[in-house]
């Protein structure tokens, strides 16, 4: 009898999404009239821009001649996307070597396979709330994960604890499910705290796209000194559309060395590059093509008029939301809007606030209690529905409170 890997035992039962879907469908089988408008999803709903389609059509042509047909490709990714990324970290004023950059099919595996890097033994701080996928890879590994708030009093974005001592620390920023954006100093001390305890920082950009101020970091790597304790995970999922198509890319500095128990020098790069060369076999050459389109000047310009579409959904939301006074995080440098739940029937509890918006106005949201215990009484609204239907959505929360 195989002895099976029982720290899924450990995991609790991921029942977020199916559970709303449940809870939609029963409504909507009693309620066949109603329409209900759903800003709960965590998916971009514009289809790709013009400019990715039409390199994506190139790399099927290639694959269709003998001279420009592609086999097995590098598994770190062609160097023609891996240099296009280090160019547009240029842009952001960071400098990123193209040996630094793996491409792969997206940040959740990603973040995922990261965790084959680190031993067990390591004292691992995640955010909660936070995306699961750092919680539950961690789990799986049969690792001890420690948890830092986020607050409403530190407006959900966790500063380190100087008094314990970590090795390893998930951020994510933008944030999701909050949308909180770390500053530039909060991340300076962020990295001052990973450089005092020889410790790693897993960074999560996903949503770098979505700031508009200049002044906010989009990468970990503005901040000085993060080359040697951070390394970053970006995707071309919310940047481009890509959810479905699967692009996305990591970012471990060269200068990731440390010394293992017997003395040898270990290099986080070197057994990144390892890992990806024996377990994985590289992301779809077409798909790298598709990618490389958006870093294109044109292809930028039509990422950025899809990512204002979005943003001005969120604008939409939070402005109905100053109006009624709730107070909100997000919505701003992020496709997220996270507030706390309205007292109904006594109660603040965000499944209690899901069904109370269903039933009134049949607005489907996120309950933050699927994100972690600190977002129990929180609410997750998302700007990757359509205009009509984000205006019409708040219109009705306009009417309800
Ligand atoms: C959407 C998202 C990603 C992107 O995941 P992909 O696998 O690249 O689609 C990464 N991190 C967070 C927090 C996300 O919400």
């Amino acid at each position: 009898m195989p002895k099976l890997n029982e720290n899924y035992q450990s995991l609790k039962e991921s029942y977020l999404f199916s559970e709303i879907a449940h809870r939609v469908n029963t409504y909507l089988a009693e309620n066949p009239d109603k329409k209900v408008i759903r800003l709960g999803i965590g998916d971009v709903t514009l289809p790709l821009s013009s400019e990715v389609i039409k390199s994506l059509h190139d790399g099927v042509d290639d694959m269709a001649r003998a001279e420009t047909f592609k086999g097995y490709g590098p598994e770190q990714g062609y160097a023609f996307l891996r240099n296009a990324i280090s160019d547009y970290y240029k842009e952001h004023h960071v400098s990123i070597d193209p040996s630094e950059i793996f491409i792969s099919d997206g940040a959740k595996s990603d973040t995922g396979n990261i965790t084959d890097l680190f031993a067990k033994e390591n004292t691992i701080l995640v955010p909660d709330p936070v995306y699961p996928v750092y919680v539950d890879t961690n789990l799986m590994a049969g690792k001890q994960i420690t948890y830092m708030a986020g607050t409403i009093e530190n407006n959900f974005l966790p500063m380190p604890d100087k008094t314990i001592h970590a090795d390893i620390i998930y951020l994510c920023s933008p944030n999701n499910p909050t949308g909180a954006v770390y500053n530039r100093s909060q991340l300076q001390e962020w990295v001052r705290y990973a450089l005092e305890n020889h410790a790693i920082i897993l960074f999560d950009s996903a949503y770098e796209a979505f700031i508009s101020d200049p002044e906010l970091p989009r990468s970990i790597f503005s901040i000085d000194g993060a080359k040697k304790c951070a390394i970053e995970f970006c995707s071309l999922s919310k940047t481009a559309g890509f959810t479905g198509t699967r692009c996305g890319y990591t970012i471990v500095p060269n200068d990731l060395v440390f010394s293992a128990s017997n003395g040898k020098e270990m290099s986080l790069n070197a057994m990144w590059n390892r890992r990806q060369s024996t377990k994985f076999n590289g992301t779809s050459y077409i798909v790298q093509k598709g990618a490389s389109a958006v870093f294109t000047k044109e292809g930028m310009a039509q990422c950025k008029k899809n990512l204002a579409y979005y943003q001005e959904n969120a604008k939409i939301i939070a402005t109905c939301l100053t109006q009624k006074g709730f107070r909100f995080f997000g919505g701003v440098h992020s496709p997220y809007i996270w507030f706390e739940c309205p007292e109904v029937e006594g109660s603040r509890d965000s499944w209690k606030f899901f069904d109370y918006l269903l039933n009134n106005i049949q607005v489907v949201g996120t309950p933050g209690a699927g994100f972690g215990e600190n977002g129990k009484n929180f609410f997750r609204l998302t700007s990757f529905g359509n205009k009509e239907n984000t205006i019409e959505a708040m219109e009705r929360f306009d009417k309800l409170f």
